[in-house]
């Protein structure tokens, strides 16, 4: 039994009968303010109340969870993510594995995520689009699928990254359309390059029916991004990787991303993907309202190092922190939101409070549903982490439950 297999027999459900439930005692982060000896009400699904302990009133019958010692934080959100625990979303679609891997997010404090798919053909695509429209409507026992991140196949050739580039193909709203109504009109969010003929009319289409845009695997240079944004381009997938890079006289995409305000960045936080120095760079451009920590994770995220078969044909290895190819190219992460976080407290230099809002609020806001999701605050979906001092997760809470997957 894989690890995180044998946390989810602990959570346990608990709390699912009762329709109140507070945490008490901890370190409240909003992620806008810090609240000490705080305490969170839940009522169902819902946040009830956050505050200090005595300003929380409580009955005495109430179910309790003891959180003194620890901080209490919204539920992270992963915008990019492919898989982890030893499922791939593209791949495995089917509605089992997808809920056994809403469970491996849950343990590493996610609670709701765009599911990412990559380019691939499209029956592949429109096979995942009904399998995870299953999960969205039926719902999973982890973490929530907030909708569909189409990574591709609009991207740029020159630009491909581990995308196979045979499959990368010339943008087609007809394409999008099959598979956004194959979906339940469930994607949130597609990563294009803008700048391949037909991109930029294709990126208004796609604001036009509510989706946020993304640039991605591009190979756009600085004016072809600043132009790309009057279409709609308002996201960067995993910034620095797959895009043109900076010089001071040729900014490249990096140059628009980090001067530009309508634009919000992704970053892989893991350190590996991205030198700390140059995500340190990113939080003095952008601020800390405008990043979003996520994991681009592998199915390989959670699993023991070694040896592995992606799509049961290229060979990747897992080692140190890393997943890539026999030839040193890095195939994706193995990160975890929880380490994220992690990495930017310890290795970056963040304060907490600014880390967690890259993982909550900021992604909440990116896909518009930050009036539900992404603070803890008095009506909004009672999503939640409990992370020891340490950073470790403790606890996840997912719409007023706890992940109870057995
Ligand atoms: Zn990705």
């Amino acid at each position: 039994m894989l690890p995180h297999e044998l946390l989810l027999f602990n959570f346990g459900g608990s709390f699912m009968d009762e329709k109140r439930l507070l945490i008490k005692g901890g370190t409240v982060i909003t992620p806008f303010k810090i609240i000490e000896d705080g305490a969170v009400l839940i009522e169902g699904k819902k946040i009830k109340k956050v505050g200090k302990i005595d300003e929380v009133k409580i009955s005495s019958s109430l179910k309790t969870i003891d959180a003194e010692e620890k901080y209490i934080v919204p539920g992270f959100i992963d915008l990019h993510t492919h898989g982890g625990g030893g499922y791939d979303i593209l791949v495995d679609a089917n509605y089992d594995a997808i809920n056994k891997l809403s469970g491996f997010y849950a343990i590493h404090g996610v609670t709701s995520f765009l599911a990412t798919t990559a380019t691939a053909p499209h029956d592949v695509l429109k096979n995942a689009m009904k399998t995870l429209r299953e999960a969205i409507e039926k719902g999973t026992g982890g973490a929530q699928i907030l909708g569909i991140h189409l990574e591709g196949p609009w991207i740029s050739k020159k630009k491909p990254g581990a995308q196979p580039v045979q499959w990368i193909r010339p943008p087609s709203f007809e394409e999008f359309m099959k598979l956004y109504e194959e979906s339940g009109k469930n994607i949130k969010l597609v990563t294009i390059a803008p700048e391949v003929e037909g991109g930029l009319e294709f990126a208004k289409k796609l604001r036009e029916l509510g989706v946020t845009v993304a640039i991605g695997h591009s190979a756009a240079n600085y004016e072809e991004v600043v132009e790309a944004v009057k279409y709609g381009v308002s996201h960067a997938a995993h910034t620095f990787n797959a895009m043109n890079g900076f010089h001071h006289r040729k900014p490249g995409t990096i140059g628009a991303v980090l001067s530009m305000d309508e634009i919000t960045a992704e970053v892989i936080a893991d350190c590996v993907h991205v030198h700390p120095a140059a995500i340190k760079i990113l939080v003095r451009a952008k601020g800390v309202d405008k990043i979003c920590l996520i994991t681009d994770s592998t199915p390989y995220a959670g699993m023991p190092d070694g040896e592995y078969t992606f799509a049961g044909m290229i060979k990747v290895i897992v080692k140190n922190g890393a997943c890539r190819l026999p030839t040193g190219q890095l195939a994706g992460s193995v990160l975890t939101m929880d380490h994220a976080v992690k990495n930017m407290v310890e290795k970056i230099g963040l304060s907490l409070k600014n880390a967690i809002r890259m993982a909550t609020h900021n992604p909440a806001k990116v896909i518009g549903v930050d009036d539900v999701k992404g603070s803890l605050e008095t009506g909004k979906d009672a999503d939640i982490v409990i992370l020891s001092k340490k950073l470790e997760v403790e606890m996840t809470i997912i719409n007023g439950i706890t992940s109870n997957l057995h």
